[in-house]
């Protein structure tokens, strides 16, 4: 594990505390039941603020071959509502771009090929890449065209040089998880067509700390971007933001639509304005997070010991990477929780990482009827609900954790 002393957007020495989380398991790497007498490896999660270009980001970088393995669980088309966002993001870029068989689309961290296909559907010639083999394997077999690495500045120059560059660039939940910011929007740059867009999306910081988001920080997710701090970047590598959109998915997503020199819409100017008048580049906005953590951990943990203690029983839904976040956090004693289920196949018969819960299907909610669900992925809350009305109508309650504690 590397520890940064410089800031990975403006390289500034001068980085300030704002929560440590201790030392945690990595959030994504799911265990083996056969290897689960050992445990897996703790790394320390520290959250820090640049004063300088105002990113928010953790120290700690581990390398992108440990976190992204072959085994890596996540696959975008096993959730319904991301499969909508995904879709209507891709119909509306075809539109407003006016975009034919003459042109590419490029997707960095193209997963399993969920997006490229309504692109590919309207005979746009598409290109992914994705360093998950699992994921890239899935889009292959549905006919996207996928290479299976890692984006950089070095790979994204030699696409460059043999004339590979994007009318339409996407790139969605992937530059917060590189750990060479610079070198990644700069590798963007470099395979931009001079009159292509860039669609980039990231959770936005700004809801992270408003609605107390803090299972969203995990080793994977290196950077929180806001639109100031996300500028900075950007303007590095000669990029503007010429427009964007605040968007509910993922607990609150910013979409950037990036390019050379397009002229910039009222909406960013009017975020940036937003961000300016509450100090998101200021440490003061960020302050009093760290206590707004501690008491929503303390509320639960409490909650939870009290149902037990009543001899309820407790399961989880959602076995994604916030989830080891929020289990760790809370540090609950074996056993006070059952199990986990997930949609995911690629995950049952796994355990989470740290509470060793194991991870099975949805529909065992239903059959064995847990008191109470911890809704670890809370994102989906209300898809969640839609497809558990048979364990709802039987008696069973949701725990929404976050942005507050609610009990449905
Ligand atoms: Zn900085």
């Amino acid at each position: 594990m590397h520890s940064i002393v410089h800031c990975r957007s403006c390289q500034s020495p001068d980085l300030r505390s704002l929560v440590s989380f201790g030392d945690m398991p990595v959030a994504d790497l799911l265990i083996d039941p056969k290897e689960a007498q050992h445990p897996p490896a703790l790394f320390p999660l520290h959250l820090v603020f640049c004063p300088q270009c105002s990113l928010v980001q953790i120290r700690e970088t581990l390398p992108p071959e440990f976190l992204f393995n072959s085994d890596y669980p996540y696959f975008s088309s096993f959730s319904d509502d991301l499969l909508a966002h995904a879709r209507d993001n891709a119909m509306e870029l075809l539109r407003a771009e006016g975009l034919t068989e003459k042109h590419q689309v490029i997707e960095i961290a193209s997963n399993d090929g969920y997006m490229l296909r309504h692109f590919a559907d309207a005979g746009i010639p598409v290109l992914g890449i994705d360093p998950a083999a699992g994921p890239v394997s899935a889009a292959r077999n549905i006919g996207i065209p996928t290479e299976q690495e890692f984006f950089t500045y070095e790979l994204a120059q030699h696409w460059k040089a043999n004339g590979r560059t994007a009318d339409v660039l996407i790139a969605n939940n992937v530059l917060a998880h590189v750990a060479d910011s610079l070198g990644f929007v700069k590798g963007l740059a470099a395979i931009l067509k001079p009159t292509g867009v860039a669609s980039i999306e990231f959770p936005y910081v700004r809801d992270l700390i408003d609605h107390c988001e803090f299972d969203t920080i995990y080793h994977q997710h290196l950077c929180y971007f806001s639109v100031t701090s996300a500028q900075y970047l950007l303007a590095q590598a000669g990029l503007v933001i010429h427009d964007v959109r605040r968007l509910p998915i993922h607990g609150g997503t910013l979409r950037l639509y990036v390019s050379h020199d397009r002229p910039v819409s009222e909406a960013v100017v009017q975020l940036l304005e937003q961000e300016q008048a509450l100090g998101i580049a200021s440490v003061d906005y960020y302050l009093d997070f760290a206590n707004r953590v501690n008491s929503l951990r303390d509320e639960l943990r409490q909650l939870i010991l009290e149902l037990v203690e009543s001899n309820h029983r407790i399961a989880c839904y959602g076995a994604a990477a916030k989830g080891t976040t929020l289990l760790g956090c809370l540090g609950l004693p074996r056993n006070v929780m059952e199990y986990v289920v997930d949609r995911n196949v690629h995950k049952h018969g796994r355990m989470m990482p740290g509470s060793l819960l194991p991870i099975g299907r949805v529909e065992r909610l239903a059959e064995d009827q847990p008191d109470y669900v911890l809704l670890l992925a809370w994102n989906f809350k209300d898809e969640i609900i839609r497809q558990q009305c048979e364990y709802r109508n039987a008696g069973g309650k949701f725990i929404v954790p976050i942005p507050q504690i609610q009990v449905i």
